[in-house]
C-alpha cells in the first residue's frame, strides 16, 4: 500500500504568496524575491507531506498563478497578442505569464487578459486556454523541471503532476471556428513526450496526469483521443510510472474507459462517488492499480476512519496492498492549510475538522491502521477518530430538535405564493404604484476605505458601537437622500453594515462558525474564508430589519430589503456533510423566510433575495441536474414564499446564460428578476423572451465591473433592444451587479444617465398609447 497527495495549497500558510504576487505586481519587490518566496513555499509543503510520512509527494502543484496557465506557458499556447511582451527586454518569463493571467498596461501597451472561468463546480478559477485551427505548440518553460530538481535537491522522492493532455484540450476554448480542439492532441503530444522525456532523464519515476474529464459526460471523439494519446505515451516510456487522476465525480458510463487505459494507477474519487468502487474493482485489469480517493480534498470534515478503513479493506481484498493507494479524493488546493492556526475556535468544533496538513496526517494514518499497525500512536489516533465522529453524531451544538422537525414538516403550500403571478402582479402595482421602466439598483453601494475603514475600527474597539452605528446611519442616510435626488424608483439602504453578502448572514445565523486563517484559493492572489456550516441552521434574531427600517423611515419611496438566497449561502460556505446539502439547504431557507416575513411586518413592501450562485452549483454530470434544481429551486420558493401578495419579491443573478435553466429560473416565482446583461449587448435575453418569461426583468443595462461611465444614449439603446424581445411593462432597469466595488463618481454619473434613460424610454412609450 502507498499513499501519494494529488496536489497542496500553494498560496503559504499564512497567505505568503497572496503577498509576495501583489507586493510583485505594485513593484514593490523584485523577482528574486517573488521566486523566493515560491521556493520556500515548495518546501515547506514537501516537509509538511515528508514528516507526515506520505510516500509519493507531489510537485508541480505550486503555481504562481494558476496550474493552466502553468501548462499553457509550458506547451507555448501563448496567444499572438502577448508576443510583444515577450520581446520587452527587462520582462522576465513570469511577466509574461502574469501579462497572460491579468492582462498588460505599461510601456504603451494595452493587452487583455486570458479568460477566466470556474474550474469544474469549484470556488476555483482557472486561465482559459486559447486554441487556434492548426495551433503549434512547443516547450516553452522550465517550470516543471526547476520544481523537479528542487525537490530533488531537498531529497524528496517526488512526483510531477501535470495536467493531462485530453483535459488540458477540453479545458481551453477555440477562438476561431472550423476546427475542434480535440484534433490538436496531434500537435500537441510531441510537447508532453518532450516534457516526459525530460523528466525521465532528471530522474522521475512516476507521473501525475489530471484527468478530470474522466469524470464528465464525455463525447465518442474524446473517448478515442484518450485511448490514443495514453497508448502513445505508453509506448515512449514503457518503464516511467503513471497515475492518471480523475476527480469531483465518479467514472461512471467513462468506467471502462479510464481502466483500460495503458497506465498504472488510477485515482477516483470515493468521496463524491463512493458507489463507483464495487464496478471498478469488478473489472480493474491485473496491470491496474487503484488508488482510493477518500480523505475528502474539498471540504474541511474529519476524515471517518472506519468508515473509509472499509473502503481500503474491500479494495485490498480483490486487489492486495501492493496494488492499492491511498489519497485525499483531490487536490488539497481547495483546502485551508493548516487547523493548527485557528485558536479561537470552539474545541469541541475543531475537533470535527481536519485542514490540508491534517489531511495528511489522516491519510498516512489510515494506511498504517489498514496495514494493521500495532504502534500505539496509531492506534490513538483511530480512537480519538472514532470519538470525534461519535461526537458530531449526537452533540447539542450540532443537533437542535425544533430545527429538525420544522424542516421535516414544511409542506408543498410552504413553497407556494399564496397567488398566481399574475394576481399578486396587479395587486403589486396598486400597492407599490410603479412607473413604466421603475429604476432601482441591486443591492450595495460604494463600500469606501472610509466605510471599511470604520469596520475595522470598530471590530478593534476603536469605535464604540454607537459611534460606528451612528456614522453608518449617516452614510445610509446620505445614500438614501441621494437616490431619492436622481429620482431612483426603488431604493437600497446601501448594504454599509455588511462586510460579505455570506458572512454577514453567517455570523448572526446558528450552525455557523469562521476561521480566522481557513483561507482557500479562488483565482491568482485571490483567497476566500468559507464560512462552515457546521450544525442545525436557525436565527436567533431578525437579521436586515434594523438596517432596512432604518432606510425606510428617512423616504416616502420604497426601500427594498436585501437578503442573500439559501442556495447562494451553501454554495458559498463549506457545509457539513453528515447529511444531504438538500436539508442544510432548506434549513437556511427557513431562517431567510423568518427574515423576509420580518422584513414585511416592519413595513418593507420589496424585498430581494440574492441567489448569484444557484447556476454555480449545477453538478457536473447532466444527468444531476434536475435532482439539484429541483431542491434549490424549492429552497428559494421557501425563503420567499412566507409574505402576502402585495409585497414584492426579487431576486438577482450575476448572469444570463439561462437558456438550459429557464424553465427552473422561471419555476423560483420571482416577481422580479435582475441579470446581467450589458456585456451581451442583451443577447443573453433571448432566453427569457423565447420561453415567454412571465414575470418582470430587470436585465442590466450597464457593466458594473469596469470604471467606465456609459452614457444615456448607449442604455436607452439597449432598453429599446431589450423592448423589442420583453413586452414593456415587465422591464426593470438596473445595473449589472452591487455597486460595492466602484467609487462615488462613476457611481454618480452611471446612475444619474441610467434614470435618464429609463424616463426617455418610458416617455416614448407614453406618447405612443
Ligand atoms: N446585493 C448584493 C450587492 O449588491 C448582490 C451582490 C451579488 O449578486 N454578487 O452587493
Ligand atoms: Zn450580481
Amino acid at each position: 500500500m502507498q499513499t501519494h497527495i494529488l496536489g497542496y495549497p500553494r498560496i503559504g500558510s499564512k497567505r505568503e504568496l497572496k503577498k509576495a504576487c501583489e507586493q510583485y505586481w505594485s513593484g514593490k519587490i523584485l523577482v528574486e524575491e517573488l521566486l523566493n518566496t515560491g521556493r520556500n513555499i515548495c518546501n515547506q509543503n514537501w516537509a509538511i507531506q515528508r514528516e507526515a510520512g506520505i510516500d509519493l509527494i507531489p510537485c508541480n502543484d505550486f503555481s504562481y498563478y494558476d496550474q493552466v496557465l502553468d501548462m499553457t506557458l509550458t506547451v507555448g499556447a501563448i496567444p499572438t497578442r502577448y508576443h510583444e511582451v515577450a520581446l520587452k527586454k527587462n520582462n522576465t518569463e513570469l511577466d509574461l505569464y502574469f501579462a497572460m493571467a491579468r492582462g498588460y498596461q505599461k510601456e504603451g501597451l494595452d493587452i487583455t487578459a486570458m479568460e477566466m472561468t470556474k474550474w469544474f463546480d469549484t470556488n476555483y478559477h482557472y486561465i482559459v486556454p486559447e486554441f487556434y485551427k492548426n495551433q503549434q505548440f512547443k516547450l516553452n518553460s522550465d517550470k516543471i523541471f526547476n520544481e523537479f530538481a528542487s525537490a530533488k535537491q531537498a531529497g524528496i522522492n517526488v512526483k510531477p503532476v501535470i495536467i493531462g493532455p485530453v483535459s488540458y484540450l477540453l479545458l481551453g476554448k477555440e477562438k476561431e471556428e472550423g476546427f475542434d480542439k480535440l484534433d490538436l492532441v496531434q500537435n500537441l503530444l510531441p510537447v508532453y513526450i518532450e516534457i516526459l522525456t525530460k523528466l525521465q532523464e532528471q530522474g522521475a519515476k512516476w507521473i501525475q496526469f489530471d484527468e478530470p474529464f474522466l469524470a464528465l459526460d464525455l463525447t465518442e471523439k474524446a473517448k478515442e483521443k484518450y485511448e490514443w494519446a495514453y497508448s502513445e505515451i505508453r509506448n515512449k516510456f514503457p518503464k516511467l510510472k503513471f497515475i492518471v487522476a480523475t476527480y469531483f465525480d465518479g467514472l461512471k458510463d467513462n468506467s471502462s474507459l479510464a481502466v483500460s487505459l495503458p497506465v498504472n494507477v488510477l485515482h477516483i474519487d470515493l468521496v463524491r462517488n463512493p458507489e463507483q468502487l464495487d464496478k471498478i474493482l469488478n473489472t480493474i485489469p491485473e496491470t491496474l492499480s487503484l488508488s482510493l480517493g477518500i480523505v475528502d480534498g474539498r471540504n474541511i470534515w474529519k476524515n471517518d476512519f472506519q468508515k473509509s478503513l472499509s473502503f481500503i479493506k474491500k479494495a485490498v481484498e480483490t486487489l492486495g496492498s501492493e496494488r492499492v493507494f491511498i489519497a485525499p479524493s483531490s487536490s488539497l488546493l481547495h483546502s485551508p492549510c493548516d487547523l493548527d492556526f485557528e485558536t479561537g475556535l470552539n474545541p469541541e468544533i475543531k475537533n470535527w475538522l481536519a485542514f490540508a496538513k491534517q489531511k495528511v496526517q489522516e491519510v498516512v494514518t489510515l494506511k498504517e491502521l489498514a496495514n494493521g499497525t500495532s504502534d500505539e500512536n496509531f492506534l490513538a489516533k483511530f480512537a480519538e477518530n472514532k470519538a470525534a465522529i461519535a461526537s458530531r453524531k449526537t452533540s447539542p451544538l450540532i443537533h437542535n430538535e425544533a430545527v429538525k422537525q420544522r424542516t421535516s414538516a414544511v409542506t408543498e403550500a410552504d413553497s407556494r405564493r399564496k397567488n398566481s403571478f399574475k394576481i399578486r402582479k396587479e395587486e403589486q402595482q396598486k400597492a407599490l404604484q410603479l412607473p413604466l421602466f421603475p429604476t432601482t439598483t441591486i443591492g450595495s453601494f460604494p463600500q469606501t476605505a472610509e466605510v471599511r475603514n470604520w469596520r475595522a475600527k470598530f471590530k478593534k474597539g476603536e469605535l464604540t458601537a454607537e459611534q460606528y452605528d451612528t456614522l453608518l446611519k449617516e452614510e445610509t442616510e446620505r445614500t438614501i437622500r441621494w437616490q431619492e435626488k436622481i429620482g431612483i424608483d426603488v431604493l437600497v439602504h446601501g448594504e454599509f453594515e455588511r462586510n460579505d453578502m455570506v458572512e454577514y448572514f453567517g455570523e448572526q445565523l446558528n450552525g455557523f462558525v469562521f476561521t480566522k486563517n481557513g483561507w482557500v484559493q479562488s483565482y491568482g492572489s485571490r483567497c476566500v474564508k468559507p464560512p462552515i456550516i457546521f450544525g442545525d441552521v436557525s436565527r436567533p434574531n431578525p437579521m436586515t430589519v434594523y438596517w432596512s427600517q432604518y432606510a425606510q423611515s428617512q423616504t416616502k419611496k420604497w426601500v427594498k430589503g436585501m437578503l442573500t438566497g439559501p442556495v447562494t449561502i451553501l454554495q458559498w460556505s463549506f457545509v457539513r456533510d453528515d447529511q444531504h446539502r438538500s436539508e442544510t439547504c432548506k434549513q437556511i431557507a427557513l431562517a431567510i423566510r423568518d427574515e423576509v416575513v420580518d422584513l414585511e411586518q416592519a413595513g418593507i413592501r420589496i424585498v430581494q433575495i440574492d441567489e448569484p450562485a444557484i447556476r454555480e452549483g449545477l453538478p457536473l454530470r447532466q444527468s444531476d441536474w434536475q435532482n439539484y434544481l429541483k431542491w434549490a429551486v424549492e429552497a428559494f420558493r421557501i425563503s420567499s414564499s412566507g409574505v402576502e401578495d402585495t409585497t414584492q419579491i426579487h431576486t438577482h443573478m450575476c448572469y444570463s446564460e439561462f437558456n438550459d435553466i429557464i424553465k427552473n429560473i422561471a419555476d423560483m416565482d420571482a416577481d422580479v428578476i435582475t441579470i446581467e446583461c450589458s456585456r451581451s449587448q442583451m443577447e443573453l435575453l433571448n432566453a427569457f423572451a423565447d420561453f415567454k418569461y412571465p414575470n418582470e426583468i430587470g436585465p442590466g443595462v450597464y457593466d458594473i465591473h469596469s470604471p467606465r461611465v456609459p452614457s444615456k444614449a448607449e442604455m436607452v439603446e439597449l432598453l429599446r433592444k431589450a423592448q423589442n424581445v420583453i413586452p414593456a411593462d415587465q422591464l426593470w432597469v438596473n445595473p449589472d451587479c452591487g455597486l460595492k466595488t466602484r467609487h462615488w463618481d462613476e457611481t454618480e454619473k452611471a446612475l444619474i444617465a441610467m434614470v435618464q434613460a429609463a424616463k426617455e424610454v418610458a416617455s416614448v412609450l407614453v406618447e405612443n398609447d
